[in-house]
């Protein structure tokens, strides 16, 4: 976790992190996102079995994950929501079928969310490189990770977020709500790789549990846990945070 520094002196440290403190952390962390799944549920997670593709907004199939996934970008769930509606009812909710269509005809199909242009050509280079591959499994796996990255529209967080949640593969997909969420639990300024190891290492391949705290964090960060303006008070992590006493305790503003 080379960017990891101290936030604070004489709080946690890297290596004090790396083991049973981090572990428990992650612990403590799935209790609270369980006790509160109807939370996550407001802001698109469905807390489900392991392997479920419905963790990601309740969507039926890995190619509705992959498909949304671009289209979520910069857009509310609920606009993607009614789009992947439509595009099942018109049956044309696969990437098989995506990769058929023009651009012209999927940049209608999906005019609702924003940037639909660009999505609706990114979109379809995905599902012409998937079907190229075999399938969409053929194209989502750990060993492809370096080819996702290489897709117009896929950043490291959609890529690993492909590897989780279409592949069931033992990733975390790093973003800037768990970084910002996960610094303030535990007093330590992460960067996104930091973010990624501290999870990845404290979880062993717990597919679970990785879903579970993206959800989680994902949640927390975008209702809650913002940069400018925490609501510690209304927070599920207020119990857990080191956050809302350190910055009753020090003066000026606590860490980004
Ligand atoms: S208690 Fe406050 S700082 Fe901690 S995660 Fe919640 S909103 Fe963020």
């Amino acid at each position: 976790m080379r960017m990891m520094r101290r936030e604070a002196k004489g709080r946690g440290t890297h290596s004090g992190l790396r083991g049973s403190e981090a572990r428990g952390l992650i612990v403590r962390l799935i209790r609270v996102f369980e006790a509160n799944s109807d939370f996550l549920a407001s802001q698109g997670w469905v807390v489900s079995d392991a392997r479920s593709f419905s963790w990601w907004g309740g969507l039926e199939s890995p190619d509705e994950v992959a498909i949304s996934s671009f289209l979520v970008q910069l857009t509310r769930w609920e606009t993607v929501a009614e789009v992947m509606k439509r595009l099942r009812a018109q049956g044309i909710a696969s990437i098989e079928a995506i990769a058929k269509l023009s651009v012209e005809e999927l940049d209608r199909a999906i005019i609702n969310v924003n940037f639909h242009r660009t999505k609706a050509r990114r979109l379809k280079a995905f599902a012409e490189e998937a079907m190229r591959s075999g399938g969409l499994l053929g194209l989502v796996s750990p060993a492809n990770e370096a080819r996702l990255l290489g897709i117009e529209g896929i950043g490291i967080e959609t890529a690993k977020s492909m590897l989780l949640f279409i592949a069931n593969a033992p990733v975390f997909p790093p973003s800037k709500y768990s970084q910002v969420v996960l610094s303030r639990l535990i007093g330590l300024q992460l960067g996104l790789r930091d973010v990624e190891e501290l999870v990845e290492d404290a979880v062993s391949g717990d597919v679970y549990a990785l879903k579970m705290i993206h959800a989680g964090l994902a949640s927390v960060g975008k209702a809650y846990c913002s940069k400018r303006s925490p609501k510690c008070g209304e927070c599920p992590l207020r119990g857990i945070c080191s956050f809302p006493k350190r910055r009753n305790e020090e003066p000026g503003p606590g860490i980004a």
